[in-house]
């Protein structure tokens, strides 16, 4: 088998994970993350280390733009680079100068772990290297409201037998929110070792733990659990909508819809609340106590709202990733992405097609693992590929087609069928493209239209025009059509 690196992200933190091989299993990195009950003690060493990391990041942050000025002034600058190593080498011959009590002249910096601000140097480090590759804008200094993880890698880092503790190094043992027994099992049995452990704040000021675990586990279809629905028959490809109304939409080429997942249902009745608070804060005194109340209960909304996305997604990519052998996904839409991050700060609506693009994003990373996980293929058509705009019974493409109308018509043939299931089945066709490739192989189905106009590969009828004309039976029957995979 072969042995990859891939990035696993869970929550807001970030790992480079591994997979190798031995026999049927493998190590893979992967992230566990838990709510927290920090007592008061706790709370305030948790702060405490979050605002030593922050700290850090805008001490040597203002570091690096004296640096700048220095530089453009033909002076000698002062930090031998921007790695995380010089930053540290750099905080260190420092702090005792800088992390003192004004008054005292006491030292605090030992109240905090050293990995607190190791953490914000990292952050700052990070965030330096992609501004200077183009990919990222020039940091700039956090605010409190700003969030900062501390990663522990070093200590007492481990989850208690009793399933709901966890003990942090310098934090001690702080009791979780809920059950650590998915980790807890498998540390016990010896199958999993915690490599660290990450705290942060969330919008709503909960605190949560993330492990980096090495996990030893099956791969391939024979780690899919005995109960595992199947979703679709055996290497039959499965087209993957992802949307903002309905979260997933799948179905297969001939038209069969295999799994429907609508949003979940109190998004937008959450998105209707942030609304209203957004309103009363924007009338409220500026700092008033009752601004700050409203913008606590914004951000309670926002992580609540998220936790329900995230729930919801990790069970759907689950279930077809158990259930299906190939499945096909639309590529991200990079150009919208990133532009507003919906539920981040206090700020903007999140419209749905932001919405729906991280959610995209989201199905994406998810399902790049769970589907090597299970054996699965996965593929992910060219971003360029009109997936809603194509007609999957002719293969005729609309010139537009906005986002309101939720029911595809075609002018052409006279389909009429949901808009998300159309767009799975054009999806799942892709496939059998000649010009497809698995992903992971670069670029899928050619850029541009030349083929995707083409309606005998949109419907891969082969040229048995014929065959099209029943198309308008495929939104109800739901079973296999005279397109299917009779050649
Ligand atoms: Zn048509």
């Amino acid at each position: 088998m072969l042995c990859g690196r891939s990035t696993v992200t869970v929550g807001d933190c970030w790992y480079h994970g591994y997979m190798s091989s031995s026999g049927a299993g493998a190590l893979v990195v992967q992230a566990y993350r838990f709510a927290l009950d920090p007592t008061a003690r706790q709370r305030r060493m948790l702060a405490s280390h979050e605002g030593a990391a922050r700290f850090a990041f805008n001490r040597l942050l203002a570091e690096v733009k004296a640096d700048i000025d220095r530089y453009h002034a033909g002076e000698p600058t002062v930090l031998d680079g921007w790695s995380l190593a010089a930053l540290r080498r750099h905080w260190n011959r420092r702090k005792h100068q800088w992390a003192v009590n004004p008054v005292s002249g006491e030292p605090w910096w030992p109240v905090n772990s050293k990995e607190a601000y190791s953490s914000g140097l990292d952050g700052l480090a990070r965030a330096l290297k992609s501004w200077r590759s183009g990919r990222g804008r020039f940091p700039r200094f956090r605010k409190r409201r700003h969030r900062m993880g501390v990663r522990f890698t070093t200590g007492a880092i481990r989850v208690e037998s009793d399933r709901r503790h966890v003990t942090l190094p310098r934090i001690g043992r702080v009791r979780t929110h809920e059950s650590t027994r998915k980790l807890a099992r498998r540390v016990e049995a010896g199958t999993a070792r915690i490599l660290a452990a990450t705290v942060r704040q969330d919008a709503a000021g909960r605190w949560h733990v993330a492990f980096t675990v090495e996990v030893q586990r099956a791969v391939g279809k024979e780690a899919r659990p005995a109960h595992a629905r199947r979703l679709a028959p055996e290497w039959q490809p499965v087209g993957v909508d992802v949307g903002a109304r309905d979260l997933i939409v799948a179905a297969t080429a001939d038209g069969r819809e295999v799994l429907r997942v609508p949003a979940p249902r109190s998004l937008g009745h959450a998105q209707a609340r942030l609304r209203r608070l957004q309103r009363r804060r924007a009338r409220q005194q500026r700092g008033s106590n009752r601004q700050q109340r409203t913008t606590r209960r914004i951000g309670r909304v926002h992580a609540r709202a998220a936790n329900m996305r995230r729930d919801t997604i990790a069970k759907v990519t689950t279930a077809l990733a158990h259930g299906c052998d190939h499945l096909v996904i639309e590529d991200l839409n990079v150009a919208g992405m990133g532009a507003r991050k919906p539920g981040a700060g206090n700020g903007g609506r999140a419209s749905n097609r932001a919405l729906a693009d991280a959610a995209l994003a989201e199905v994406h990373r998810q399902l790049a693992y769970k589907t090597r996980w299970y054996g699965a293929d996965l593929t992910v058509a060219d971003r360029w590929h009109p997936s809603s705009k194509t007609c999957s019974g002719c293969g005729r493409q609309k010139p537009r087609l906005s986002l309101a109308e939720r029911t595809y018509h075609c002018d052409g043939c006279g389909l009429t069928l949901d808009r998300d299931r159309n767009a799975a089945v054009n999806l799942a066709r892709l496939t059998r493209d000649p010009k497809m490739r698995p992903a992971g192989s670069g670029p899928v189905a050619g850029r541009g239209a030349d083929h995707e106009t083409d309606p005998a590969h949109a419907g891969d009828a082969g040229g048995r025009e014929a065959s099209t004309l029943h198309q308008p039976e495929l939104g109800k029957t739901g079973t296999a059509s005279p397109q299917g995979e009779a050649a």
